[in-house]
């Protein structure tokens, strides 16, 4: 596959696109992002590294931090994470409070914020520095010890966080916390404010692609753990778009409302795709039509 050639192509047919759709608003440092922007990369299982546009310009992460997350806990505590949050999509917005309550406080998937808290709680727990945990695993797995976190977003969500402080005092009063609230939401926004390019994701996230293994040929999961991953993300990785993401797409995916999409083709490769500009439901515009024309071009959707 010459995958240089391929994402010519996407980025061209991607092109009218870019600068479509608005920069997160809800986050005050994120809402001034230039929403034309536009980069994609493809990190093969082979080490090969390809990229065009912005690929290597950093953005906010934000919620492509939560795949992270949970690829960590899994590698630290195993299944048990699975008694705390459930696999089923959540059909509703991605900070939404209304499941709780009916489901006594277990949050529907990891990849909502109610999901991803508890994930970061468990964290916590297993490493005592959730944060500081999943930055150096991202240094080491991206090869960029430049990878960092980002205060002022830090700081800008911890200061309009009312919405994760609800769901994280909610999950508490049912037991479903093992930190403090305070303590839970720190390492959470911290997690969300790294910033990194489409190039450092698609490397960071190779361990997706090699069913498990990390960039150095060790075992960060076992093959089961890692197909858990995968397909969470196939279900639940674009908010309460997954099923549009799967019909388009066609491939795990995490999106962030930084702009930027991690995708997974088991075997072969992990891309990356960033463009500021959000969808109504929080997704890249540019980038999941790129995503929609890479898997169209080269036939590697699961579907
Ligand atoms: N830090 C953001 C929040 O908690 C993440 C949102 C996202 O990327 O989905 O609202």
């Amino acid at each position: 596959m010459d995958y240089q050639a391929v994402l010519e192509e996407v980025a061209a047919f991607a092109r009218p696109l870019v600068g479509r759709g608005q920069a997160a608003q809800y986050i005050p440092a994120l809402a001034d992002v230039d929403a034309a922007q536009f980069g994609m990369a493809v990190a093969d299982v082979d080490g090969g590294v390809y990229g065009v546009g912005d690929w290597q310009r950093p953005f906010s992460v934000q919620s492509i931090s939560k795949a992270f997350a949970l690829a960590l806990v899994l590698a630290e505590g195993g299944n048990k994470i699975w008694e705390r949050v459930g696999t089923e999509p959540s059909g509703n917005a991605f900070n939404s409070l209304v499941q709780l309550e009916y489901e006594n406080g277990i949050p529907r998937n990891p990849f909502i914020n109610a999901g991803a808290l508890v994930v970061t709680d468990r964290l916590q727990t297993l490493t005592g520095d959730a944060s500081t945990t999943m930055l150096d695993f991202l240094r080491a797995e991206s090869g960029n010890p430049d990878v960092a976190f980002d205060p002022v977003v830090a700081k800008s969500e911890s200061e309009h966080g009312d919405r994760n402080a609800a769901l994280a005092h909610f999950m508490a009063s049912y037991g479903n916390l093992d930190n403090p609230v305070t303590t839970v939401l720190e390492h959470y926004f911290w997690q969300c404010s790294v910033e990194m390019s489409c190039r450092d994701l698609a490397v960071a996230g190779g361990f997706l692609a090699r069913h498990g293994l990390r960039a150095d040929g060790t075992r960060l999961l076992p093959r089961r753990e890692a197909k858990q991953v995968n397909a969470v993300m196939l279900t639940c990785g674009t908010y309460d778009a997954a099923g549009d993401f799967a019909y388009r797409v066609g491939l795990p995916g995490k999106s962030g409302v930084g702009g930027g999409i991690v995708a997974v083709i088991p075997g072969r490769c992990t891309l990356c795709v960033w463009s500021p500009g959000l969808d109504a439901r929080g997704n890249s515009v540019a980038g999941v039509a790129a995503l929609d024309h890479f898997t169209t071009l080269t036939g590697w959707s699961v579907f």
